[in-house]
C-alpha cells in the first residue's frame, strides 16, 4: 500500500520499546516495594522540582510563554505535511539526505545500512528519545555495530544493561555507590582501591572511557530536540557537551527525529528555547545548545542523514482529542511533580515514555487493543492535575486520560460476557437514578444501613469486592434526612 503525507500511518510497530510485559498495577506493586527506589526518586524529583520553580519563578511572563509555545505546536501540527516537506528541501539543498521511516524497523534498518555503508563496527550516540523508542541499540547490536551511549545517565544505563526510568535523567533509581559498581565491572582498567563514589571520580572515569570513543568513532547517532523547516537546522540542547563531541567529531552524522519536532521558524525556536532548560533541568538555558544545517565543508561531519520517524505518530495525529499529546517537548516536568511517577518509578510504566505523558503517549501510539499492558496505564494517575499545571505546552493530561479510560472501557465493554462489579454497581447506579421515586426510596434504605455501621465501617465483614473497598476507606455518614425530605418538610410543596 503507498501512503502520501498527511494518511494515518499504522500503530507503532511491536518491535518498539513502548510497551512493557505486564500491566500498570502489577508492575508498580513490585516498585512500590523497593524503599531504595522510593527514595532515590522522592531526593531527585524533589531537588528538580525545586529548582524548576526558583527559575520559573523568575519569569514574568511565563504563562504567555506557555501559551505561545502551545500555540507554536497547535500551529506546526495543523500544517505538518507541508513543513515536513519544507524540512526536506532545506535539508537537501544543504546537502543533507532525508529518510521517511513508517515505523520502528523502517527506521533502524534505515541506520543500521547507513552505518554499514561506512564500516563501521561501532557509533557513538547522543541521548535520544526517538532512538530509544524504537529500540535501535537492539537493532545495531544484532547487525554486530556497538552502539556507545555518551549521555553520563544512558552510558550507567547501558552498562548495567538496565532500562531508563526518567526521560531526563534516566538513572535516577540507582545511587552513587551502585554506579561505582557498575563502572568497576564494566569499564576496563579502573582500580577499585583509587575510585570512590564521589560523584567528580565517576564523572572523571566516564570522561576518561568516552573521550577514546569519541576519537576512534566514524558514525555518530543522534535524535533532536527540534528541526527548524525553514532553513533546514537540527538542534540538540545538553547538559554535558557529549552531545556536542558526537555531533561535530565523527566523519558522518545521523540524526534520528519524529516528526512532531518540527517548528516553523527560528523565531518560533526562541520560544522554546526560553521554555525547555527551565522545565526540564531547572537552568536558565541549556549549558549546550547545538545547531547545525546540512553539511559544511571542512567543518564537522561530512556527510549529514536525517531520518524522519511516523512509528504512530500520524495515527495520534488524525485524532484531534489527543493530537495535543504530541505537543510534548519531552522536558519531564510532569514527570516530576506526578505523585504516582515518584512512587513507582519509571519501570513500571514498561514504555520508554513513563509518568504522565507516557500515560497517554504510550497508549496512543501503539493503540489499546484489549490485551495489552499500555490499556493499564491512562488509570495510573490520581488525576491531581499537577502535570497539567506544569507542562510548558499546557497539554491538558488529565483530560486526556479520563477520555482514553472512556474509549477504552467503550471499546472493551462488549468483550466482557460478565460486567465487572464497578460496570454492574454502575448500571444499577443509573437505573436507580434515572427514577425520582426510585432515587428517593434508595435514598431512604440507604439510611437504614447506618444501623450497621460503627466507626465509618461496617460492623460485619463484607464480601469481596465491597471488602476491598472498605478497607481502606470509611463509608461516609449520612444524614438524618435526604434533600428533597428536607425540601418537602421546610418549603412544604413549593418547588
Ligand atoms: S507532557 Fe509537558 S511536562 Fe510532560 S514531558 Fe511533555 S512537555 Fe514536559
Amino acid at each position: 500500500m503507498s501512503t502520501f503525507l498527511g494518511m494515518p500511518g499504522p500503530p507503532a510497530s511491536p518491535d518498539s520499546d513502548l510497551t512493557g510485559t505486564r500491566p500498570f498495577p502489577a508492575a508498580a506493586r513490585d516498585a512500590l516495594g523497593n524503599s531504595r527506589l522510593r527514595r532515590n526518586l522522592s531526593n531527585a524529583t524533589g531537588i528538580i522540582r525545586g529548582k524548576r520553580a526558583n527559575v520559573v519563578g523568575e519569569v514574568a511572563d511565563w504563562e504567555e510563554l506557555r501559551e505561545a509555545g502551545a500555540a507554536i505546536k497547535a500551529s506546526a501540527l495543523a500544517r505538518l505535511p507541508a513543513l515536513l516537506e519544507q524540512l526536506e528541501e532545506q535539508v537537501t539543498a544543504r546537502g543533507g539526505v532525508v529518510h521517511w521511516a513508517r515505523d520502528a524497523d523502517e527506521a533502524n534498518r534505515i541506520v543500521v545500512d547507513l552505518a554499514r555503508a561506512k564500516d563501521a563496527t561501532e557509533v557513538v550516540k547522543v541521548k535520544s528519545m526517538a532512538t530509544q523508542e524504537i529500540a535501535l541499540n537492539e537493532a545495531l547490536e544484532a547487525a554486530g555495530i556497538t552502539p556507545i551511549e555518551t549521555d553520563l545517565a544512558e552510558l550507567i544505563v547501558q552498562l548495567a544493561h538496565d532500562k531508563p526510568s526518567h526521560i531526563l535523567v534516566p538513572a535516577i533509581h540507582r545511587g552513587r555507590a551502585e554506579i561505582r559498581e557498575i563502572f568497576l565491572k564494566r569499564m576496563p582498567g579502573l582500580d577499585p582501591d583509587l575510585l570512590t563514589d564521589e560523584p567528580a571520580q565517576l564523572a572523571a572515569a566516564a570522561r576518561a572511557y568516552l573521550r577514546e570513543a569519541f576519537l576512534r568513532a566514524k558514525v555518530a547517532v543522534s535524535g533532536a530536540n527540534f528541526g527548524v523547516a525553514e532553513t533546514g537546522t537540527l538542534t540538540v540542547v545538553e547538559s554535558e557537551g557529549n552531545g556536542r563531541m558526537c555531533l561535530t567529531l565523527p566523519e558522518t552524522l545521523i540524526t534520528v527525529m519524529g516528526i512532531e519536532k518540527v517548528l516553523p521558524t527560528w523565531r518560533d525556536l526562541e520560544v522554546f528555547l526560553q521554555l525547555l532548560p527551565r522545565s526540564s533541568t531547572g537552568e536558565r538555558m541549556n549549558p549546550y545548545t547545538s545547531t547545525w544545517t546540512g553539511i559544511t565543508p571542512g567543518d564537522g561531519p561530512q556527510e549529514f542523514h536525517l531520518v524522519l520517524l511516523d512509528n504512530g505518530r500520524t495515527r495520534v495525529l488524525a485524532d484531534p482529542d489527543g493530537r495535543s499529546a504530541l505537543h510534548c517537548i519531552r522536558c519531564s516536568a510532569c514527570l516530576n511533580v506526578c505523585p504516582v511517577y515518584e512512587r513507582t518509578g519509571g519501570h513500571a510504566y514498561g514504555s520508554v515514555y513513563p509518568g504522565p505523558i507516557g500515560a497517554i503517549l504510550s497508549p496512543q501510539l501503539t493503540g489499546m487493543t484489549g490485551d495489552s499492558p499500555n490499556d493499564s496505564l491512562p488509570y495510573a494517575s490520581s488525576l491531581c492535575g499537577a502535570c497539567e499545571e506544569v507542562c510548558p505546552v499546557k497539554i491538558p493530561i488529565p483530560a486526556q486520560l479520563v477520555r482514553l479510560r472512556a474509549e477504552h472501557t467503550e471499546a472493551h465493554a462488549d468483550s466482557h460476557r460478565i460486567p465487572s462489579p464497578e460496570a454492574a454497581s454502575m448500571r444499577a447506579a443509573a437505573w436507580i437514578m434515572k427514577d425520582a421515586k426510585r432515587f428517593a426510596r434508595a435514598g431512604r434504605s440507604a439510611r437504614l444501613s447506618r444501623r450497621g455501621m460503627r466507626r465509618g465501617r461496617p460492623a460485619i465483614p463484607l464480601p469481596p469486592p465491597l471488602s476491598g473497598w472498605v478497607a481502606s476507606r470509611d463509608v461516609p455518614d449520612l444524614p438524618d434526612e435526604t434533600f428533597r425530605e428536607w425540601w418537602a418538610r421546610t418549603r412544604g410543596d413549593r418547588s
